[in-house]
């Protein structure tokens, strides 16, 4: 069997592992979670522009540094709405306004919450959710795939269709749905 896992789950692990190592049960070890960090800032800027000169963790969550170079375009691309004095203004002409790093940022935040949302109801029926809420029901749902003969078991709100892991046939009825009413 193989693990299919979406643009929005994986930005959620991550974001776990960049923010809440703890919580994410990796990644104790300081040093590994820098390492992490720097080399995740690293592929940013590998795709976005920008340097990565280094990490400083004498401040709350740590803080990857990040210094202007050629790649990137004259706004500062994807850094642009963070840290607005940062860079000085021979390598930025003209550095994001507060408002504006304001709005980017809320623009983003908003066409992901967006994105995510659609990209969920595409993996169930449009009505189901992951069972993360701690206040709907949780169904342990079992399911056979008529194309391809796969079985597996998942974690909905509901007793909801779901798509086949390994061929990807769509919308398939579970044969046997559990309800649990504790974790
Ligand atoms: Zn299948």
């Amino acid at each position: 069997m193989t693990k299919m896992i979406s643009t929005p789950e994986l930005a959620e692990i991550v974001t776990g592992l960049l923010v809440a190592p703890g919580a994410t049960g990796e990644l104790e070890e300081m040093d590994a979670h820098q390492a992490f960090v720097v080399e995740i800032a690293r592929v940013v800027s590998e795709f976005c522009g920008g340097d990565i000169a280094g990490f400083r963790n004498d401040e709350g969550p740590g803080l990857v540094a990040v210094q202007w170079n050629d790649s990137l375009p004259d706004n500062g691309g994807v850094w642009a709405p963070y840290d607005l004095t940062g860079w000085d203004e021979d390598e930025v002409a003209e550095p994001m306004t507060e408002e504006a790093a304001a709005g980017r940022r809320a623009d983003i935040s908003k066409a992901v919450e967006a994105t995510a949302g659609s990209i969920n109801a595409s993996l169930g029926t449009g009505l189901c959710d992951d069972g993360n809420d701690s206040d709907e029901p949780i169904f342990v749902n079992s399911y056979a795939c008529p194309e391809c003969g796969e079985t597996w078991i998942d974690r909905w709100s509901c007793a909801c269709d779901d798509d086949c892991p390994t061929c990807g046939a769509r919308d398939i009825s579970p044969q046997a749905s559990e309800e649990v009413t504790d974790e």
